[in-house]
Parts: C-alpha cells; sequence; structure tokens
C-alpha cells in the first residue's frame, strides 16, 4: 500500500493523513475504524513507515531501509504493535502496561514512538482506562494508533481523545483491482466480487478449489443447454449435483448462472465493462448473435424464480433441473 492507492480506495482517510504529516501536525492518537479488508492494517503501516522511512518519496516509503524493513518485521525498537495474543478473547492490562513502560523511556533511535493497537476492541476495561491515562497525557513525539472494526464496543472516553478516521467497504473496483495485485486468478475475481462485494470473502472465495470448480460447472451446464435440454440435465445428474451438494451452493450456482444472462444483457446494451465472464466473450458474442435482450431477461427471471424456491428450502437439485427445462423452452 502507497499513499497513491491509498488515496483510490480511502480518500478522506488518506487526505487527513497526508496533510498532518506533511505540516507535522500528527494528533497524538488515531482511531482508525471500518470494516474487515479495507486497509487500516496496511495504512498503519504506511503512516509508520513514513514517519520512520531514511529515504522516503512522494508515494511514500522506500519499504527497503533499514527501517522500513525493521518496521515491517516487527523489530522497530521505537514502534510497537500490541495484538491479542494468540487464541485470546482479549488484550490484557499487562499488554498495555508493558506498552506504557516502554514509553516511560525516550526513543531509542529518533525522537519519536508509534505504537499500534490491533482490534483494540478488545482490550479489557481495565486494560482501556490504563490507556486512557496514557493518551490523555501525551509524550512529545509520541503517537498511537487504535485499529477495530467494531468502534462501539469501544470506551466513549477512548473514542472522544483520539481523532477518527473512518474506513469505507472498498468499491467493486478496488477489490478487484487489490486481488489482480495479489495474483489472485483472474477469470474468478469478477464473478466472486458480483456474489459478495467484499475484499476478504471475494478473495476467500477466489482461492477456494470448489469456487473454481463451480464457475467451471456453470460454464459447462449452460454449453449444454445451447445443444439440448437433454444434454444438459444429464450433465446436472452426472456432475453437477455431487458439486453443489447443499442449497448454499446452489445459490451460488444460480447466481453465476444469473450473470451469464446478464452478460448477454449488458452486450446487447453495449455495456461491456459490466461483463462478468470476461474471459468468455467470444462464447457471449455468439450466443448473443441468436440470443435477444428480452430473452436474456426472460432467462434471468426464470432464474430469480429458482432462487426463491431455493430459499423456500425446496430441493436444490429438482429445482436446477426444473430450471433446466424452462430455461430450454426460451431457445
Ligand atoms: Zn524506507
Amino acid at each position: 500500500m502507497d499513499w497513491q492507492q491509498l488515496s483510490k480506495e480511502q480518500q478522506t482517510v488518506a487526505k487527513v493523513l497526508q496533510h498532518a504529516i506533511d505540516r507535522k501536525e500528527l494528533a497524538h492518537a488515531y482511531l482508525l475504524e471500518g470494516p474487515a479488508g479495507t486497509g487500516k492494517h496496511e495504512t498503519a503501516m504506511l503512516v509508520t513507515q513514513t514517519l520512520f522511512c531514511e529515504q522516503p518519496t512522494d508515494l511514500g516509503p522506500c519499504l527497503t531501509c533499514r527501517n522500513c524493513r525493521r518496521i515491517a518485521s516487527g523489530n522497530h525498537p521505537d514502534v510497537i504493535w500490541v495484538v491479542p495474543e494468540e487464541g485470546a478473547a482479549s488484550i490484557k492490562k499487562e499488554q498495555i502496561a508493558y506498552l506504557m513502560k516502554e514509553f516511560a523511556y525516550h526513543s531509542v533511535e529518533s525522537g519519536r514512538k508509534v505504537f499500534i493497537i490491533e482490534q483494540a476492541e478488545k482490550m479489557t476495561a481495565q486494560a482501556e482506562n490504563s490507556l486512557l491515562k496514557f493518551i490523555e497525557e501525551p509524550h512529545s513525539g509520541t503517537l498511537a494508533l487504535l485499529i477495530t472494526e467494531r468502534i462501539h464496543q469501544l470506551l466513549d472516553t477512548i473514542i472522544s481523545r483520539c481523532q477518527v478516521l473512518s474506513f469505507v467497504p472498498l468499491s467493486d473496483h478496488a477489490i478487484i483491482r487489490r486481488m489482480t495485485e495479489e495474483g489472485l486468478p483472474q477469470p474468478l475475481l469478477k464473478p466472486a466480487v458480483a456474489l459478495t462485494h467484499d475484499y476478504e470473502e471475494a478473495a476467500r472465495l477466489s482461492r477456494a478449489e470448489w469456487f473454481a470448480e463451480a464457475r467451471s460447472q456453470v460454464l459447462q451446464l449452460l454449453k449444454g443447454l445451447c445443444k439440448s435440454t437433454e444434454a444438459a440435465q444429464l450433465y446436472i445428474y452426472e456432475k453437477f449435483a455431487p458439486n453443489f451438494d447443499d442449497n448454499q451452493k446452489m445459490t451460488v450456482g444460480l447466481d453465476l448462472m444469473l450473470y451469464w444472462y446478464r452478460d448477454l444483457l449488458s452486450l446487447h446494451l453495449n455495456r461491456r465493462e459490466e461483463v462478468v465472464y470476461e474471459d468468455q466473450m467470444d462464447r457471449l458474442k455468439e450466443q448473443m448473435l441468436s440470443f435477444s435482450s428480452d430473452q436474456a431477461v426472460q432467462a434471468m427471471s426464470l432464474i430469480l424464480d429458482a432462487r426463491k424456491q431455493l430459499d423456500a428450502h425446496v430441493n436444490g437439485v429438482s429445482v436446477m433441473e426444473r430450471l433446466v427445462i424452462r430455461l430450454g423452452g426460451i431457445r
């Protein structure tokens, strides 16, 4: 994460922090709050490295100098990360006591100290109270970064002493960009994001073998359907049913089918950028020649009907079987 990327994903947060750093007017404590997967941890890292970097550029820290590397590996003496201990439900008073003891000394090297508390809502009331005293009487050169997904579980007195930075959910576009940077399999990204609109969920799906298989089976089923209803039915029994063995998975299957017909509609409407199955463009264009936009809308409404039946706990395979017959009727 660099400042440019942060500006794209979290414009307000980036503006506030960059402005404060440029003017050397950082507050003593910031509370980074918002949903999972919105870049709070990365932002804390970015701010800290920017402050300590030996050769910063306009984009941000160099990531290669000794300070950048030590911060990234958690080995900088003037940067302390507090996280709940492995498997522990809370951040204990002793962890905060350790932090304060460390901060009672002057910084080891730079005249500046930063501490970061992850999952800050997990502090016990005692831990929060001892931290409160600490941020009420800040030492100069000390910066506190508190990170939470559940701001309402923190004491009001803590919140009011921090400058709150609210992270917003990422746009679908930003989620896809991030997943692309992580090298996740390209054909799975758009379907995963269309299903979840959530970075962590989409990344999890894209890594799941089941999902890759599900996508390719849905495409196979649709191909069979272009030939004949019987071919599609056979495919359901032999291949589809064993993989989509509960209604939750079948719902994903239906959504993946829905995107196909929505893609056909998008192409009819010249909205190519909205196509989910980008790697299937040739097939989509071919089918589009014999499949009108009205037919696509009709197919989508049949799939939405099927989805309602799944929600009403009708058996997934029989829902799919009936759907395929009805979709066959559109041809
Ligand atoms: Zn550096």
